[in-house]
């Protein structure tokens, strides 16, 4: 073996497959979330839906299995899988159960395993992964219990201490075997706003600023992992900061609960050094953040960390507005160096979705290569941050991630002046009195009282 091949590692990234089990291709409705037009829900309009997905509905198994086959074919032997939750459908609770949540997680779990075997899986939950959704509760639950046996193998191939702080807190961490990489699986569940269990906490109860003592156990583990010298990949499912693709609002929109934006922001300053990426999901698009010295402060920064956020399985089209859109299936592939723990490439691979239902094949092809799409020479904070910069200011350049983020499904032409500086300001400015101060020119195109109607019906969200 020469000696590239030896440092050179690959893994995969897949998430927010959001399998629908009542997805009914060809007699289902696309105007009711692809459902048999005899089901419950009743409604009879629509098109009919493909075999492998439709762009208003979630995930049928055609696709997941699609997914995971193209996994298995373009690379059998990753280190590990990065795997970030969100397996159930966009539908209310009224049609789950816990029993309903765990037999989706364990079927999801099942397929996974028997295409990678041998392989080391990484996996969270997301806010879809809990009954009733996003109320995920504080230290050991029913559900997470039960996910951990489901997970048992895995968890425990890592050792006994990631299974059992994954069964009582939804987080653990895991040193990858001959790299000097580190993950840190964050249960970020438990600062979403909409997590109704840890949102009503007074700031004055120690679990209001700090739920379940993540970010006290997370610095403790940090600092730990400095001394060890190991390269950390911070992973979860919810990412801070604010959502690229909603412009309803110049204040835009967000998931962390403020004051776990905040103290997340502070986590990865102190951090940074021993802190070499950031894998997070949930957006089911393919964008990334950017994190700065003293950010509240200084202007313009130093970059110290970066975060890639992974397109998700599911090509749904999401409620939350109208700009937000639906996407492609999108499946990652990441090469890193297992020495340094730098991330050399990243590849991601698409599903063309109307091709596949027409041809009636899915063919995952690669959309593209990170590094050569953007012609840089390394994946670090300091040339994410020179991207950034020019996608704010050379169109030709932007038009070309706004491509990505839909996983080659929107036409960037869409995508005006003001939606370009809205991007800008989401990779640059996690922080949110800052975002909404660069956001100025997200004017909102619709008065209050639409805005708050949007709000209302978009409850089912990402
Ligand atoms: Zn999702
Ligand atoms: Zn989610």
């Amino acid at each position: 073996m020469d000696h590239l091949s030896v440092t050179r590692g690959t893994f995969w990234h897949v998430t927010d497959f959001h399998y629908d089990v009542n997805y009914t291709a060809s007699t289902g409705s696309t105007d009711d979330m692809c459902w048999a037009k005899t089901s419950v829900r009743g409604r009879t309009g629509g098109n009919k839906p493909g075999k492998f997905g439709d762009y208003a509905c979630d995930a049928p198994l055609a696709l997941v299995n699609s997914a995971v086959d193209a996994m298995k074919k373009i690379d059998p032997n990753p280190d590990f899988i990065l795997w970030t939750g969100d397996d159930t459908a966009h539908v209310s609770d009224q049609y789950f159960s816990e029993e309903k949540v765990l037999e989706i997680i364990s079927t999801l779990s099942n397929i996974i395993q028997q295409s990678f075997q041998y392989t080391l899986v990484i996996p969270v939950l997301g806010n879809h992964d809990f009954h009733p959704k996003n109320q995920a509760p504080i230290g050991e639950s029913s559900i997470q219990s039960k996910v951990a046996e489901i997970w048992a193998e895995w968890l425990r191939s890592i050792d006994t201490e990631a299974y059992s702080s994954f069964r009582s807190s939804g987080r653990y961490w895991a040193d990858i075997p001959n790299s000097s990489v580190t993950m840190v699986a964050l249960n970020t569940l438990l600062w979403y706003k909409s997590n109704d269990l840890t949102s009503g906490i007074p700031d004055s109860d120690p679990s209001g600023l700090d739920p379940d003592g993540q970010f006290v156990w997370a610095d403790e583990l940090l600092t730990g992992l400095s001394e060890r010298k190991r390269r950390v990949y911070l992973v979860g499912h919810i990412p801070p900061g604010s959502f690229e693709r909603y412009q309803q609002t110049q204040a835009g929109f967000h998931w962390y609960q403020e004051r776990h934006n905040d103290r997340y922001i502070q986590m990865v300053e102190k951090h940074a050094a021993v802190i070499e990426a950031q894998f997070f999901a949930h957006h089911h698009t393919d964008s990334f953040r950017l994190f700065f010295k003293d950010q509240k402060t200084n202007d313009p920064g130093t970059p110290i960390s970066y975060q890639l956020i992974a397109p998700g399985v599911t090509p749904w089209r999401s409620t939350l507005s109208p700009e937000t859109g639906a996407n492609n299936p999108g499946i990652r592939l990441i090469t890193y160096d297992r020495g340094s723990g730098q991330i050399l490439e990243v590849s991601t691979y698409y599903l063309n979705l109307t091709k596949a239902n027409l041809e009636g094949e899915a063919d995952w092809t690669l959309e593209y290569d990170f590094t050569s799409a953007y012609n840089l020479d390394s994946i670090t904070p300091t040339s994410l941050y020179s991207l950034a910069r020019d996608l704010k200011n050379e169109r030709s350049i932007f038009e070309k991630y706004y491509q990505a983020n839909t996983v080659s499904l929107e036409d960037p032409a869409k995508c005006t002046a003001k939606c370009q500086t809205l991007h800008w300001c989401t990779i640059t400015e996690v922080d949110y009195t800052r975002f909404n101060d660069c956001n100025i020119a997200t004017l909102a195109s619709v008065n209050s009282a639409m805005a708050l109607t949007l709000m209302m019906l978009s409850v089912l969200i990402r």
